[in-house]
């Protein structure tokens, strides 16, 4: 059987002047989702599961840089060369800079086959520029699906993870290892260690996090899109929650905490942050 084939994401990563050659497919539902969570809590993983599922595009802003850090990209603007030192030591690019990138991609944000955003936004003005974009195009958020995980599993997780160079699939040393030591079991390419997924630069990504993306949860909250996942156990899990949450908020019609509590117990989903899982 033929494995379909993967949305190139060709007008993400490149920019506008790029023309996807697999464009998403028309789906019966077009979902629009963002994903929160620290970083390492396997929003990545969960991103390549539900695009895979749902159809959508996989948009992140971290692919872009890193695709603009490559050596093969000779055509990098100043901001972009500047964003790029950001990124190697681990601190956030400047709301400016992510939002000129998201807002030159804004195409693939009323792409027909919708989006799952990982990694932007990642603070509260790039959340407001984002609801301001969609509100002037008429575009709504199914929901903002955040991952919870307690931070000493979350250090444990990204020193463990390895990246492959070519197609971005995403491996742990430990936990999801590769057939291969140190080979992409999708596309056969080099896994590497991201150089912000080294010691001295998650330490300061954590603090980042909790500082600047955090209250991010209370911005959805109060707009009633959040869907609190608990991220611990294999990646298999929590994409079996992650569905039946959207499942369920998409039954119920919205998203306001207000799941009916028979339907959700034993998913481990909780209603509000405060709230015991069920
Ligand atoms: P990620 O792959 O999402 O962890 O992103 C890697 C790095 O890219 C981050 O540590 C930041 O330096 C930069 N970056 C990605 N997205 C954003 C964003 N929305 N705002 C600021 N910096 C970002």
């Amino acid at each position: 059987m033929n494995t379909p084939a993967k949305n190139d994401r060709a007008a993400w990563i490149t920019g506008p002047s790029a023309k996807c050659s697999v464009p998403p497919k028309d789906r019966d539902r077009t979902w629009r989702i963002v994903l929160l969570g620290a970083p390492g809590v396997g929003k990545g993983t969960q991103a390549d599961l539900l695009a895979e599922r749902l159809g959508m595009c996989h948009l992140s802003t971290g692919d872009v840089f890193r695709a603009a850090a490559s050596p093969c990209n000779r055509e990098r603007t100043p901001a972009m060369v500047e964003s790029l030192r950001y990124m190697r030591e681990g601190r956030l690019v400047p709301d400016s800079t992510v939002w000129e990138v998201v807002r030159e991609r804004a195409g693939c944000i009323h792409c027909p086959g919708g989006f799952l955003l990982d990694g932007f936004p990642r603070t509260l003005p790039q959340a407001h520029a984002l609801e301001e974009l969609m509100n002037s195009e008429g575009i709504t958020l199914d929901g903002v699906l955040d991952f919870e995980l307690p931070i000493p599993e979350i250090v444990a997780r990204l020193s463990g993870r390895r990246v492959c160079e070519k197609c971005k699939a995403v491996f742990h040393v430990t936990q999801r290892p590769p057939r291969a030591q140190g080979i992409c079991d999708q596309c056969g390419g080099k896994l590497v260690q991201r150089e912000d997924d080294r010691p001295e630069a998650v330490k300061l990504r954590m603090e980042i996090y909790e500082r600047d993306t955090a209250p991010l949860i209370e911005f959805y909250r109060g707009l009633g899109k959040l869907l609190s996942i608990p991220a611990t156990g294999s990646a298999d899990e929590v994409f079996a929650r992650t569905l039946a949450a959207l499942e369920l908020a998409v039954t119920d019609g919205h998203l306001r905490d207000r799941f009916p509590h028979d339907a959700i117990v034993g998913l481990g989903i909780r209603r509000r942050q405060s709230d015991e899982l069920l």
